[in-house]
């Protein structure tokens, strides 16, 4: 199957990224992060069976991570800064 390796490393790396954030984590504003990161990113298609989709990523990771979680981090950034929902969820923010 055809997949994009980046995009796989980003739905691995958001999570792990955010953590460090306390920022809105709403699905809205995590696709939102997800379609910025992903817009900067240059695709990486891999023909890969599905069983072997994550040990080639896996070998993708080392050089990879940086520049993705640069690109994570900028969209983590942009978007909790702007979150494009009104405040509805109520976030205690003490910063
Ligand atoms: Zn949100």
């Amino acid at each position: 199957m055809l997949i994009n390796a980046n995009e796989e490393i980003v739905k691995l790396r958001m999570p792990v990224l955010l953590q460090e954030y306390n920022c809105c984590k709403c699905e809205k504003c995590i696709c939102d992060m997800m379609a910025i990161a992903l817009n900067n990113i240059k695709p990486a298609y891999v023909n890969t069976a599905e069983g072997m989709l994550f040990k080639r990523i896996n070998s993708m990771l080392p050089q990879k991570t940086t520049d993705i979680d640069i690109e994570i981090l900028k969209a983590i950034n942009l978007v909790s800064a702007h979150p494009k929902h009104p405040d509805e969820e109520p976030k205690a923010e003490n910063q």
